[in-house]
């Protein structure tokens, strides 16, 4: 058993959904779960949906609507040439989008609350994405069953932060491999198409999402229920690189990484892989492959036990729309145990991380992605026991295993708010 995923870059256009069954047929032998992302940059599209709805701007929303239903669009329709094929996709999009609209004004009338609202609205760019492909494989005749995730990831309610419910999952999980699903036997094995990213709140059965980005972890908690031999997720790089290569060109590609650099690297930012993603497939042994969708003869990155070479590469970690918040307790007491204990909580509770924090005497200074949903509610519990300085427009750069000279050739000319260091691992919060 083995998953692929596929991000929004691999699907952005009919070449790329079409290059996909290609990989699929060329790679993809034996019992696989396809796991796949909203198209391109659907997921941003919906989050400017979700501010309008929850802005009560009816009109600006359903401009937005229109524009994902031509989004999609233009992507299915070069897929086919033959009429009857591109109406039966048009048909399957055209069902999803008004499915999306009856939501979009059912919960627009019941109020609901912003982070509740996200989830259950953001889910659909990967509910279409998976639809839309499913309707396409079928006109290639590539047998596969399609399957909701929500079914699959049981949830608890920590909106856009979801955090899986084990057990349960990974007997569904299971549950879905043995028959639930009335998954169609391939001739090479058992396939699955399901979506990345969203998951279900146990309780409410509401949708939930695993966080930016979290279609990569979906992969690894697939993999971790059904003890799958390896995950592989195919990208636009050539593997996982000592630096992002839109901001570096030189950068270098890794072909091999243990689970510790990798959950280091992705823990401080780098952004090729969800960071939740690498936990769940360290714990059982599975390797992840990074490797490249435009280039898939080269072997990317191999993520796994592998034996330590007592040598860590270099490498750069830029994590941009940072937001530094200074407190200060308002009657000087120290920030204690306790103050700690309530800024941590308060973090926990909206889902928001702390990517750099250090404490003094009576001040605290932590480094937040600028997400405003989720900073502001912080800002307002913390403002009863502190006074609260806010920098907007940073970044955090980490630079890991480093020389000195390397470190001041990449900082020339940055302002530096603020700085730590700890072993090879230095941090730097800059101004952009
Ligand atoms: P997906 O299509 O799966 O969503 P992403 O866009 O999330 O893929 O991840 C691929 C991108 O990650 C690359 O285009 C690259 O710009 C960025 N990236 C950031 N850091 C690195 C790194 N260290 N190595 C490779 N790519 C990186
Ligand atoms: N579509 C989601 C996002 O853009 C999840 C993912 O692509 O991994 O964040
Ligand atoms: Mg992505």
């Amino acid at each position: 058993m083995r998953v692929f995923k596929f991000g929004g870059a691999s699907v952005q256009d009919a070449e790329g959904i079409a290059r996909v069954h290609r990989l699929l047929c060329t790679y993809g032998d034996g019992p696989l779960w396809i796991v796949v992302s909203a198209m391109g940059k659907t997921t941003n599209q919906l989050e400017t949906l979700v501010q309008a709805v929850h802005r009560d701007q009816w009109p600006q929303a359903m401009e937005i609507l229109g524009q994902l239903y031509e989004a999609h669009e233009a992507r299915i329709v070069p897929l086919s040439s033959n009429l009857a094929d591109q109406s039966r996709i048009l048909g399957v999009l055209e069902q999803w989008i008004s499915k999306l609209r009856a939501d979009l004004e059912r919960m627009r009338d019941e109020r609901v609350p912003y982070n509740c609202l996200y989830d259950q609205i953001v889910v659909y760019g990967e509910l279409i994405s998976t639809a839309l492909i499913s309707a396409y494989f079928e006109l290639q005749g590539f047998s596969h069953a399609w399957v909701d995730a929500g079914d699959l990831l049981v949830t608890d309610a920590t909106w856009r932060d979801a955090r899986i419910h084990w057990e349960e999952t990974v007997s569904k999980v299971k549950a879905c491999q043995e028959s639930q699903c009335n998954i169609s036997l391939r001739s090479s094995g058992t396939c699955v198409l399901t979506q990345g990213f969203l998951g279900q709140d146990a309780v409410s059965g509401l949708r939930t999402t695993l966080g930016r980005e979290g279609s990569d972890f979906t992969a690894s908690v697939l993999a971790y229920a059904l003890d799958a031999q390896e995950v592989c997720v195919w990208k636009d790089v050539v593997g996982v690189m000592d630096a992002d290569p839109r901001l570096f060109p030189m950068a270098r590609i890794l072909p091999s990484l243990t689970y510790r650099e990798a959950v280091e690297m992705t823990y401080y930012g780098a952004s090729v892989i969800h960071p939740r993603t690498i936990q769940p497939l360290q714990n059982k042994g599975i390797p992840l492959r990074v490797r490249s969708f435009l280039n898939p003869e080269q072997g990317g990155t191999v993520i796994g036990e592998l034996k330590d070479q007592g040598h860590f590469s270099p490498c750069v970690i830029v994590k941009k729309n940072q937001c530094l918040l200074e407190l200060v307790s308002k009657d000087f007491s120290f920030v204690g145990e306790e103050g700690l204990a309530m800024i941590y909580k308060a973090l926990y509770d909206q889902g928001l991380k702390a990517n750099l924090a250090r404490h003094t005497a009576v001040s605290f200074s932590l480094c937040v992605d600028n997400d405003p949903y989720k900073r502001l509610p912080v800002q307002e519990i913390l403002l009863t026991n502190f006074g609260i300085k806010v920098t907007e427009g940073l970044s955090l750069w980490t630079l890991m295993h480093q020389s000195d000279k390397m470190r001041s050739g990449l900082l020339s000319g940055k302002q530096i708010l603020f700085e730590q260091h700890l072993g090879n691992v230095y941090q730097y919060v800059v101004v952009d």
